[in-house]
């Protein structure tokens, strides 16, 4: 469904994304770990276009990502994205937060956007959340939103970006499970997480990206018990 190959993006003289080659077959779920600065969000962020490769070729669903604007909007159509900081529109209800893109980007009546909105609304169980404006939500809430808004526009793959590591301790688990969901109907996942359990629990593959690079891919049992080079062994060891 997603194909990077010989991927290079540079930030001025930087060079944050080094050759990077990755394959996300339908269904699958791929989680992304690494330290800080390692390129991680550069490089799922280049999936939709929030950021622009320089080299090599990304096809998304078939569409190969270009200068071309449709190409972009069809692919944006396509993938969800789900940040650290929710990035809800404060200023709108949770319910309108949800129908905006339905309505406006898919044209879709506003009555029908508002009954997919309260489905989604329901599966991250906080349809009675649906009047209220974001700021009188809870964090975790907040993040349930971001993932049915995203859902609203029936994406195809879902990019995730430590979608918990802003939250305080005991909301992280509600959106892990709901996360969790998703994977089991076999939604295509690229998760960046340093949630190691939900990579057991969920992941087909786990990468380890360090300087730009993607050094080390295993499932996850090998990743974990055997993880092949210093710098992944280093960095577990960190983070477990
Ligand atoms: P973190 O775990 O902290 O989120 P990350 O692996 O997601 O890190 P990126 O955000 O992809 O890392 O950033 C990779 C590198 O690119 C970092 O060194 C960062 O400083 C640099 N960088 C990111 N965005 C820009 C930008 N807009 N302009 C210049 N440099 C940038
Ligand atoms: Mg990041």
């Amino acid at each position: 469904a997603v194909d990077l190959t010989g991927v290079h993006k540079w930030y001025g003289e930087f060079h944050v994304l080094k050759d990077i080659n990755l394959t996300v077959r339908r269904g699958e779920r791929i989680v992304i770990c690494g330290p800080s600065g390692s390129g991680k969000s550069t490089m799922i962020r280049c999936i939709n276009r929030l950021e622009e490769h320089q080299q090599g070729k990304i096809v998304v669903d078939g569409i190969e990502l270009t200068n071309d604007l449709k190409k972009i909007d069809e692919i944006r159509r396509e993938v969800g994205m789900v940040f650290q900081h929710f990035n809800l529109f404060p200023h709108l209800t949770i319910l309108e937060n949800c129908t905006l893109a339905p309505i406006w980007v898919k044209k879709m009546p506003k009555k029908d956007a508002e009954e997919v909105a309260m489905h989604y609304l329901k599966r991250v169980r906080i349809p009675e959340q649906a009047l209220k404006y974001p700021g009188q939500l809870s964090g975790g809430q907040q993040q349930r939103v971001a993932i049915a808004r995203a859902l609203c526009m029936s994406p195809k793959i879902m990019l995730f970006d430590e979608p918990t590591s802003a939250l305080d301790p005991e909301m992280v688990k509600e959106v892990l499970d709901t996360m969790v969901g998703l994977a089991e109907e076999g939604m295509t996942m690229l998760c960046v997480t340093h949630e190691m359990g939900f990579a057991r629990q969920v992941a087909n593959r786990v990468i380890f990206m360090d300087f730009g690079q993607i050094i080390e891919m295993n499932e996850p049992n090998e990743f974990f018990s055997h993880p092949q080079h210093e710098r992944t062994k280093l960095f577990l060891s960190q983070i477990l």
